[in-house]
């Protein structure tokens, strides 16, 4: 093994097209961090490893990785948001400004002019304004599933019983084969219609093939045959 030097250095490593920072430090024991929101992947590692070392170490724990970026990914883009005028909101992959207008009675959001135009109630606080939001999400992301459904559905003669929109921490979608019934995540609405899409038809297949394998993967193939590159699109950080 060829004798690494004394000096502290930082590296940067590919780990199936996953970037990864090397930084080379004096402790005993190497330690990974995914960082958020970023899921920029660092390594703190001792500083005799070799990086051919700090390599297959991190292919031990490329599931993990995956893992780790995928949650992350899921979190809502930016959790410091206001609510207020002029910030940027996410719909279908493409961020839009918000509008806020406050009226005295009723509430609601309006997609026009590129915009999005929040109707609010004067007390409304940050919270209360992403309820309306959410809610408006909801019901865009309602729509586009039912399309999506009348579409697939009968292309893949695979029928759901129904499906519901909810907040999920570590998947995009979920598919309960006794029942039928599937599950979205809300956070959909805010990646690009393609990755909605793929996640859909990834759950009908369940309707197929209860797990990932083989024949799973040959009837993704069949139905969507750039899934893959709309799986990466979905995890895709933005
Ligand atoms: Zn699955």
């Amino acid at each position: 093994m060829p004798k690494e030097s004394k000096s502290l250095y930082s590296a940067k490593l590919l780990i199936n097209e996953i970037p990864v920072t090397v930084k080379s430090k004096r402790i005993k024991n190497m330690y990974l961090r995914v960082r958020a929101p970023s899921g920029d992947v660092e390594v703190s590692a001792p500083k005799q490893c070799s990086l051919n070392e700090i390599e297959s170490w991190l292919f031990e724990r490329h599931d993990w990785l995956i893992k780790q970026r995928k949650r992350i990914a899921m979190q809502p883009v930016q959790p410091e948001l206001q609510f207020t005028s002029g910030e940027e909101h996410r719909l279908w992959g493409k961020n839009h400004i918000l509008d806020v207008v406050v009226k005295t009675r009723g509430t609601s959001v309006r997609f026009m002019d590129d915009q999005l135009q929040l109707v609010s109630l004067p007390h409304y606080n940050a919270v209360q304004r992403k309820q309306i939001l959410d809610r408006w999400y909801r019901e865009q992301i309602t729509r586009e599933v039912k399309a999506l459904l009348d579409i697939w559905q009968p292309r893949m003669k695979a029928y759901s019983s129904s499906f519901g929109i909810r907040v999920m921490k570590t998947r995009w979608g979920s598919c309960n084969i006794r029942s039928k019934k599937i599950w979205l995540n809300l956070e959909l609405v805010k990646k690009p219609v393609e990755c909605l899409e793929y996640v859909v038809v990834h759950e009908l297949t369940h309707l197929f093939e209860r797990y990932h394998n083989a024949r799973f993967y040959a009837l993704m193939d069949e139905f969507l045959p750039d899934w893959r590159e709309r799986k990466k699109l979905t995890n895709q950080f933005t």
